[in-house]
């Protein structure tokens, strides 16, 4: 096999945690090469298809700007509100049913605004998403769910901006570079093998960073560990995150930690296309959901849709609409809320059916039970409380009573036609299975002793989210263990025990 040049520090992949990772090796004196699996106008993996949205802590206008400094006083006259570390932790413990890691959580909140500013010093731009995470109340931008900035450009912009600082800095980056194995002794791993232009080579290394992302887009993968039905979802993002990381981790003995079982997935439109792809990246994402009702192919409700704001249920509901009969589901918006739906729901590809009534629009479902729809509705309609105005700002607690699936906030009559309703199945995100990890981000094998050689970051770091996930969480994860993963690995190839917080 083919042997080539050896750097100090090797990073798989191409999307945000490995990027911030490469950087953070560099800052710190390494040589570094990055190889991503995809081609060159397909980089970034999922970080590429995101919004580019960053949950972090803040504490306020001045924080804000801080990390955005060109905007107007027009729009610094917004009401922010503030993100405090207690509110990250409280987020991420009931998310997660308070599985997730202590230590590793303590390491995202309270390292997440260090992180966005030493991003900002990469040359990464930030805007708050005033569209998307705020409403207008009296005229000004009131942000509600913790997600307040945005990369300018959004996940591409993003992955562009961080590309551009990674070759600035002097990281060597390969594309249609596919690793296939680590290169490991009982001293440690020492290096990659790598396909590149059709011919496998091993590249040595002092470390290693796995940041190559989970196996959403892996079918046999998904039935494997999520479960029967799960080959069936379709894959929101790249489809090149396959679990191969964590499949070369483990097999030179690697623990695996998280929710395996686990993963993040939404209501995604029904006939979207097996895979993410640019095109249509912002397409078939169906979240207005909580102004609506969800029935299946019975013609029932199955889940509460107004349990909270999208950015606390979106990621669990689409398992939920994977288990409904044929794995598809009908949100139906009354006409009084059909304004308050982003624009996705105006695009092209979308699966739509308009009624003047309710009879016509159960005619008009043909995959669904029609007389039980008719009762649904019926029933929901007549469970509303109706004192409390609705208000889509807030968890207005205009609720149901006696449904034996209550509908907690937003319930709004569907009785003003004409009446929307849009098809969804599952869209996988990404899984949460990944790997155990020292706080350093360096590899805990099965005997709970670490890897030398061997670091993690993004998606492919375990023990972080289960269940579901605080939207937004995704991008500050990478950028947090992946500036500590280049810092460590770093100093790692240096021979250096010295090892800690980089804030
Ligand atoms: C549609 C969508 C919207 C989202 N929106 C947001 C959002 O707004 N905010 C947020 O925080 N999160 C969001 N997320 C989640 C977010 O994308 C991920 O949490 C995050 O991007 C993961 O970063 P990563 O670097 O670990 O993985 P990725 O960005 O997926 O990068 C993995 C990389 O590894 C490469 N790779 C895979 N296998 C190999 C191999 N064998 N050899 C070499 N390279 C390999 C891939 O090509 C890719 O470049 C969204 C996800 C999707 C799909």
């Amino acid at each position: 096999m083919k042997q080539t040049k050896s750097y100090d520090v090797i990073v798989v992949g191409g999307g945000n945690a490995a990027l911030c990772a490469a950087l953070s090796a560099r800052e710190e004196g390494a040589s570094v090469l990055l190889l991503e699996r995809a081609p060159q106008e397909e980089r970034g993996g999922n970080s590429s298809f995101t919004e580019g949205l960053m949950r972090f802590v803040y504490n306020g206008t001045e924080d804000i700007a801080a990390l955005s400094p060109d905007l107007t006083p027009d729009e610094l006259n917004s009401d922010f509100g503030r993100y405090t570390e207690d509110k990250f932790f409280d987020d991420m413990a009931r998310v997660t049913q308070n599985r997730t890691d202590p230590d590793l959580c303590e390491i995202l909140v309270k390292q997440s605004n260090a992180a966005l500013h030493w991003m900002r010093r990469q040359g990464v731009r930030f805007l708050p998403q005033f569209g998307r995470q705020s409403f207008k109340v009296d005229g000004k931008f009131t942000f509600w769910g913790g997600a307040t900035l945005a990369a300018v450009g959004g996940g591409r912009g993003l992955v562009d901006q961080l590309y551009r600082a990674a070759e600035k800095a002097g990281v060597d980056i390969r594309y249609d570079a596919w690793v296939r194995d680590l290169v490991h002794s009982d001293a440690g791993v020492s290096g990659v093998a790598v396909k590149i232009d059709d011919e496998t080579q091993e590249i040595a290394a002092s470390s290693v960073i796995l940041a190559c992302g989970g196996f959403e887009a892996n079918a046999a993968w998904r039935a494997r560990h999520l479960g029967p039905g799960w080959d069936l979802a379709k894959v929101r993002g790249t489809k090149y995150n396959c679990g191969d990381g964590l499949d070369m981790a483990l097999r030179i003995g690697a623990q695996p930690a998280g929710h395996w079982s686990g993963c993040h997935a939404v209501g995604w439109e029904r006939y979207a296309d097996d895979f993410g792809s640019f095109e249509t990246m912002d397409d078939y994402e169906r979240d207005n959901y909580p102004f609506s009702i969800m029935v299946n192919a019975d013609g029932k409700r199955f889940l509460d849709e107004g349990a909270d704001i999208r950015n606390y249920t979106y990621a669990k509901y689409g398992r939920i609409i994977l288990q409904q009969p044929d794995q598809f589901a009908w949100q139906i918006f009354d006409s009084s809320v059909t304004h308050l739906l982003r624009p996705e729901y105006r695009a092209r590809r979308v699966t739509k059916v308009v009624a003047n009534s309710i009879e016509e629009l159960a005619d008009r479902l043909q995959d669904v039970n029609r007389e039980a729809l008719i009762e649904t509705i019926n029933a929901f309609n007549a469970s509303i409380t109706r004192d409390k105005p609705f208000n889509p700002n807030v968890k207005d607690g205009r609720r149901t009573q006696g449904l034996a699936i209550p509908k907690s906030n937003w319930a709004i009559p569907l009785e003003n036609p004409p009446f929307e309703a849009y098809a969804v199945t599952c869209g996988v995100t990404f899984t949460f299975g990944g790997l155990k990890v020292a706080t350093d981000t360096q590899v805990l094998d099965t005997s709970h002793r670490p890897i030398p050689g061997l670091f993690t970051a993004g998606e492919m770091l375990g023990g972080l989210f289960y269940f579901n996930y605080p939207g937004a969480t995704g991008l500050t994860s990478g950028a947090v263990f992946g500036r500590i993963a280049g810092h460590s690995a770093a100093k790692s190839a240096r021979g250096s025990r010295q090892i800690g917080n980089v804030a």
